[in-house]
């Protein structure tokens, strides 16, 4: 700006004027000084006046030194080199101190010169150039000034700003959500308190890296799902605050979002967004929707699967009211038997109704079970069914105990046992194998394998679900495999299917007597 001043007043003069550093290095020079030291209107920067006169440097430093002290324009004589060898510019100066420049911020001199063989003794000529002068230094002491306040006013404001925007980010710092600030436009990153560089798993500030690329995963631009659009309104200028809830792509995590364009400290608009982790109320929601639409295909099952016994024993008791009426004592008896056979069919449905609301909750405390012995006797139970269905089981001896609710595992067993032998088809020798096996993350898991019908992989889920029938016309309730399934989950285990298409096997794991207790 000074600078700008000085080109401004000293353009037209024809006599040489220089800005010059507290140290002699020279700012700025009009024309006349140019064209007097021959530099052929390019004058080098960066040049200190020590090199560009003949007058000894130590003389030109003193004068420097006594203008610097003096708040009055300073006389002096100097000898400035010119383009021609031999030929040298005799001058006398005037030095003036200007205040402060804004570019330097310390001291800058003003050195006007006039060449003595044009001065020569006109004193009118001389007095008049020194007024020009006292005029120009004027001026520009004045405009330096009002730079100087303009420039500490503005600092004021600025250290304010500073402090209350550190203050700002000390606050987001210690929140318990993501809080960052993004560019609008180049999506650089801006801040990222310590939260979301822990959650997110940023390495240093991560400021500088492009919000896109280091919050999210996968994206190969800008998200679809960005929400910059909605921060401004039509003009570009700051929004309400937009609040959303997205599941993150880096971390998988649900968060609650709150985002609004805020002027930035250095005036630009940047989009701000704070996100609180709801991930915890967000599964326990899907949990109940889940439940909600089991229990709705649950009472539709439970309606639907009783339908038809009571149809039976309806048609049945039709029937026997005619035989009766005949006194068909051979076909009343038939009649009997099969409404005795849909009552039977009705109990089974309502006892394992019964038994999947009772387990919720498990009644019995855990207690250490052997799962060679829980198969034993699950086989010992099902015996008459095995061998009227010919099956061969084994089991394999001392098999790692695990630490459950005994009745509900021994349960378990049974089931997939039954399952295993029920689902053996045409197979002329049914094979049924009990065993366990270490998993690769070193965790046990125990396994019912058959030679049976085998099951298609996209069943795999389908038939742990309530009512699940692959064969409409098989015996059973669908009921079992959801039993089991609810089991193992509530003793914190889980389970799965494998189907080579020669049978299936049936995995799954339990809590182990060591962990369970760590627990
Ligand atoms: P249910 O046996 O009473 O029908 P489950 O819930 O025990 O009910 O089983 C659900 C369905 O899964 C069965 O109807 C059957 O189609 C299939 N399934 C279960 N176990 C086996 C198995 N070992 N091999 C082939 N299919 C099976």
């Amino acid at each position: 700006m000074l600078r700008q001043c000085f080109d401004e007043f000293t353009r037209s003069f024809a006599q040489a004027c220089f800005l010059i550093s507290s140290t002699g290095i020279i700012l700025r020079s009009n024309a006349a000084a140019v064209q007097m030291l021959g530099q052929g209107g390019n004058l080098p920067a960066g040049r200190n006046i020590t090199q560009l006169t003949t007058t000894p440097a130590e003389m030109v430093v003193r004068y420097l030194k006594r203008c610097l002290q003096s708040t009055e324009p300073v006389p002096g004589a100097l000898r400035w080199r010119t383009g021609t060898p031999g030929h040298e510019a005799d001058c006398y100066c005037h030095g003036y101190r200007l205040l402060i420049s804004l570019e330097e911020k310390e001291p800058v001199l003003l050195l006007y010169c006039q060449l003595r063989e044009k001065v020569g003794n006109s004193f009118a000529a001389l007095n008049q150039t020194l007024e020009n002068l006292r005029v120009s230094h004027h001026k520009l002491i004045h405009k330096s000034n009002q730079l100087t306040n303009e420039i500490l006013e503005r600092e004021g404001v600025q250290k304010k700003l500073i402090e209350a925007h550190e203050r700002l980010m000390t606050v987001l710092n210690g929140l318990d959500a993501i809080v960052y600030v993004a560019d609008m436009q180049t999506y650089e990153l801006l801040f990222l308190n310590r939260y979301a560089i822990d959650t997110l798993g940023i390495s240093g500030s991560g400021v500088g890296e492009i919000c896109w690329q280091t919050l999210q995963k996968d994206q190969a631009g800008p998200c679809s799902f960005c929400t910059n659009p909605r921060l401004v309104d039509t003009e570009g200028n700051p929004a309400d605050v937009y609040r959303w809830e997205f599941q993150n792509t880096q971390n998988d995590c649900w968060y609650d979002i709150r985002d609004r364009a805020i002027r930035w400290i250095d005036g630009r608009i940047v989009r701000m967004e704070i996100a609180t982790d709801i991930t915890k109320r967000k599964k326990s929601e899907q949990v109940l929707e889940q439940k909600n639409a089991e229990l709705e295909n649950f009472t539709y099952a439970i309606s639907h699967d009783l339908k038809s016994p009571i149809i039976t024993i309806k048609g049945f008791l039709g029937s026997l009211v005619s035989d009766a009426r005949i006194s068909n004592f051979e076909r009343m008896e038939a009649d009997i038997k099969r409404i005795a056979k849909a009552a039977d069919k009705m109990q089974a449905l309502l006892d394992d109704v019964l038994e999947l609301s009772r387990i919720g909750r498990l009644v019995n405390p855990s207690a250490e079970l052997s799962m060679t012995e829980a198969a034993n006797e699950a086989i010992e139970d099902l015996a008459a069914f095995i061998k009227e269905k010919n099956a061969v089981i084994t089991v394999e001896a001392d098999m790692p105990p695990v630490f459950v609710d005994c009745h509900r595992i021994r349960e378990v067993m049974q089931n997939l046992i039954e399952n295993a032998v029920k689902y053996s088809g045409s197979q002329a020798e049914p094979r049924v194998e009990v065993g366990s096996k270490v998993l690769a993350e070193g965790q046990c898991a125990y396994f019912v394998k058959d030679n049976g019908i085998g099951i298609e992989a996209k069943f795999y889920n389908k038939i742990f679900g309530l009512f699940e029938k692959l064969d409409p016309y098989s015996d059973g309730t669908g009921i079992g495999l959801a039993l089991v399934k609810r089991i193992i989950e509530l003793h914190g285990g889980r389970i799965w299917v494998e189907s080579t298409g020669h049978g299936s096997i049936f995995y799954f794991t339990l809590p182990q007597p060591q962990t369970a207790q760590e627990e």
